[in-house]
């Protein structure tokens, strides 16, 4: 295979890709230095140079869209049969792989179920009702979700139920809802409702997404043999992992101690879910002789963006200085500005989108835009001012599709076919549709289901063939389909019917089409999600049957189990497709992470930092995360007047920002960027778009029809209005020049 790719390398990353394969790596750089390409690159350097079997390669990203984009990238140096056999994923995939196929050596069941968070809060909610009259003598408020993070943060720490300490733990007292102290009393309530969670999801057979981590340290610590498959591990965003996902990158290098790791300590973000940025040096006293490389040449942004984000985080204090530089031109100022309110700020960015692409000549498209939000909560009003404008749009890790009710509904029928033990699934597809069952039945078959020390699905099953005749006569009745379906469907996946197939049969069996018309009145887009999920079951399986050769033991997987494992690791932003790209993005900073877009808006300014956050320092880093996604255009807005979470007191500029413009007005500008001819050849030339670069009649007439789209439009009134007030003291000129020459 042609190796010209080496050649695109500056001589620093040259020397990460071709550092010996059995030297442990350390490759610190900031944001847009080309750290996952390097990574990327090393892989198919040690496969095609090192002939280092790519099934003995594994590559853990931070999202499974990351290691999608990892392996579209690979396939382009390896090609495509070499790059399936890479182990390539999350830490989180990776390791329900291989407990899929050695579940036993660590007290599993093959059939095991992976719950998702809001499985888990079910659980603990149902477990708190045992501790009420208790908290409720104490005066104490314990809502399962604070229950279910704090249980959370101690499997990332590698804490069982015994080790959780009472000086560790924070739980939300009546009217002071964070970060109060613990007393011994709620201690103890916490690490009893923890081990009875543990027994509860022992019980259904199932693992919640921290076991994934937790039970793989368990199999590769011990049983040291299955780390053997293992000769290299290579280790994106590496600044976000955890104690207990650094353990397993521990455990599976354990044998060769062959690793690479990339990272940034500035782009640390998951502090507030027990990330330590420590794991670098930790990791420097783990493996010996590691070597460091770092990066400084920033391909991905302007030299004015570049320059504004790094003035962001310099203001850290505490933080280590590098070099951080661009031989790209200066291009547009980044723009920094107020509005009087929200939805002025909103319709100002639909504004500018709408005249970017037109004064770009059509060189961006709507698929070159993000929003980058502190928090999903705040995106309302930016979706009405796109959807108001007709500007197609998605939503990044915004309503999760597998978190939908109707895919709910037809997972839990699968699950309950995969793992009969799951109680989560039983007791979510019993009742649907809706057949009578009702908390008492239900809790009388639970309770037998215990003392039988059978599965509920089971338990059911005898109502129905009469083997429990004390049970009411109408459980029977009603529970008859349900358990006629469960039979049909059972039959059909031993026979080797397709996930997809299967839920097409299990659609008319239990009338679902028919149930979601008569009790939702939004059925007709429940059901388009119900043809997703049918193209992602057949997409899924036909990837993960690809994917089966480079599991050491391919035996004992059906496609079933294959597919309902895929759809309960997917996380933000899976789902996306082909159309997507022609869309603006809105995604929180944190589901940003590692990705670019040529024009970045970061609105809400006010809400850096977050008003609850605990680590203000995480918060400004968050902030320069989000700023270091721009390649040619930022736009950083703020209003006047928001409330978050009926907070009015928010501020309104971010005090990162201001601390900054205190010090160099100059780096921004609250003029949005004319983008002039030679404006437009700069942009092209870093995104590597000079054949679509618009001549001047094209991007006349694209402005002309901008220009009569907006007059007719309700949105913006007067383009040369005033939209506010701006920070630089001065009201923007109504007949400002080079504003009116923007608009
Ligand atoms: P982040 O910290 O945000 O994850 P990163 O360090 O991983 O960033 P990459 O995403 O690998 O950076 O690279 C950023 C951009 O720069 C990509 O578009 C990549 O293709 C480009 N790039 C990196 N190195 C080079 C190079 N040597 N020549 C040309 N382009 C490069
Ligand atoms: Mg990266």
């Amino acid at each position: 295979m042609n190796s010209d790719w080496l050649d695109t390398l500056n001589p620093a990353q040259d020397r990460c890709v071709r550092h010996p394969p059995t030297g442990p790596l350390q490759i610190l750089a900031g944001p847009g230095s080309g750290k996952t390409k390097v990574l990327t690159s090393r892989i198919a350097y040690l496969i095609l140079n090192h002939e280092i079997p790519p099934s003995s390669i594994c590559a853990v990203t931070f999202t499974n869209k990351a290691a999608n984009e990892m392996r579209a990238r690979l396939i382009k140096l390896i090609g495509k049969e070499q790059t399936a056999l890479v182990k390539m994923g999350t830490f989180h995939s990776i390791c329900a792989l291989f407990l899929r196929k050695h579940a036993h050596s660590v007290g599993l069941e093959g059939n095991f179920t992976v719950c998702d968070a809001d499985e888990s809060k079910k659980i603990i909610s149902g477990l708190l009702k045992l501790h009420k009259d208790f908290l409720a003598t104490k005066d104490i408020s314990l809502k399962e979700g604070t229950v279910l993070s704090i249980i959370s943060k101690a499997k990332a720490q590698g804490q069982s139920p015994d080790d959780v300490s009472p000086r560790k733990l924070h739980a939300a007292k009546k009217g002071d809802h964070f970060n109060t102290p613990i007393q011994g009393d709620i201690q103890h309530v916490v690490a009893e409702i923890f081990k009875d969670y543990e027994k509860f999801l022992r019980q259904s057979n199932s693992l919640d997404f921290d076991d994934l981590l937790v039970f793989g340290v368990k199999l590769f610590s011990q049983h040291p043999r299955f780390a053997l498959w293992c000769q290299h591990v290579l280790v994106d965003e590496f600044q976000d992992t955890n104690t207990t996902q650094y353990k397993l990158m521990r455990c599976i290098a354990a044998a060769t101690k062959c690793v690479t790791v990339v990272g940034d300590p500035d782009q640390s973000i998951y502090g507030w879910r027990s990330a330590e940025v420590a794991n670098l040096a930790r990791m420097r006293n783990d493996f010996t002789n590691v070597t460091q490389i770092f990066l400084e040449q920033n391909y991905r942004s302007a030299q004015s963006i570049l320059a504004a984000s790094v003035a962001v985080i310099s203001q850290d204090k505490s933080r280590i200085p590098k070099t951080l530089y661009t031989s790209h031109p200066l291009g547009p100022r980044p723009v920094l500005r107020s509005f009087p309110s929200e939805h002025d700020e909103a319709s100002f960015i639909a504004y500018e989108i709408k005249r970017t692409v037109a004064q770009t000549g059509g060189m961006l498209t709507y698929g070159d835009f993000v929003v980058l939000l502190r928090f999903n909560a705040i995106s309302r009003s930016i979706e009405s001012a796109l959807q108001k404008e007709r500007i197609p749009n998605r939503i990044l890790g915004g309503h999760k599709f597998f978190e939908r009710a109707e895919i709910k509904d037809l997972l839990a029928y699968l699950q309950l076919i995969d793992n009969p033990q799951f109680e989560p699934a039983f007791s979510r597809a019993v009742n649907v549709p809706s057949r009578g069952i009702g908390d008492k039945s239900l809790a009388e078959i639970l309770s037998r289901a215990d003392k039988l020390k059978a599965s509920p699905l089971a338990v059911i099953e005898r109502i129905c063939d009469s083997k429990i005749p004390d049970l009411k006569v109408s459980v029977k009745r009603k529970a008859s389909p349900f358990v006629a379906t469960i039979r049909k469907l059972r039959k059909l996946a031993a026979e080797g019917t397709s996930p997809s197939d299967l839920i097409q049969h299990l659609l008319e069996l239990i009338g679902y089409g028919e149930h979601l018309k008569k009790t939702q009145p939004d059925w007709d887009t429940r059901w388009e999600n119900v043809q997703e999920l049918i193209s992602f079951a057949s997409e899924a399986t036909a990837d993960s049957v690809n994917a089966t050769p480079a599991m050491p033991d391919p035996s004992g997987d059906t496609p079933l189990r294959l597919f309902l494992q895929t759809s309960m690791l997917s996380s933000e932003g899976d789902t996306s497709n082909a159309e997507d790209s022609e869309k603006v993005t809105i995604a929180t900073c944190h589901a940003a992470k590692g990705l670019e877009w040529p024009v970045v808006f970061i609105p809400a300014g006010g809400t850096f930092p977050f008003y609850r956050a605990d680590d203000i320092e995480e918060e400004r880093r968050l902030l320069y995360v989000a700023c270091t996604r721009a390649q040619t255009l930022l736009y950083l807005t703020y209003s006047l007047k928001r409330k978050v979470a009926g907070d009015a007191k928010t501020k309104d500029l971010s005090e990162f920002v201001s601390a900054v413009v205190r010090k160099d007005q100059s780096l921004f500008t609250d003029k949005p960027p004319h983008l002039s001819l030679s404006d437009r050849e700069l942009m092209a030339k870093i995104l590597g778009r000079d054949k679509v670069l618009a001549d001047e009649a094209e991007v006349g007439r694209r402005m002309a029809m901008f220009k009569l789209e907006v007059k007719s439009s309700p949105l913006y009134g007067d383009p040369t209005d005033n939209l506010g007030a701006d920070i630089f003291g001065h009201q923007p000129s109504k007949h400002g020049s080079e504003e009116e020459e923007a608009y």
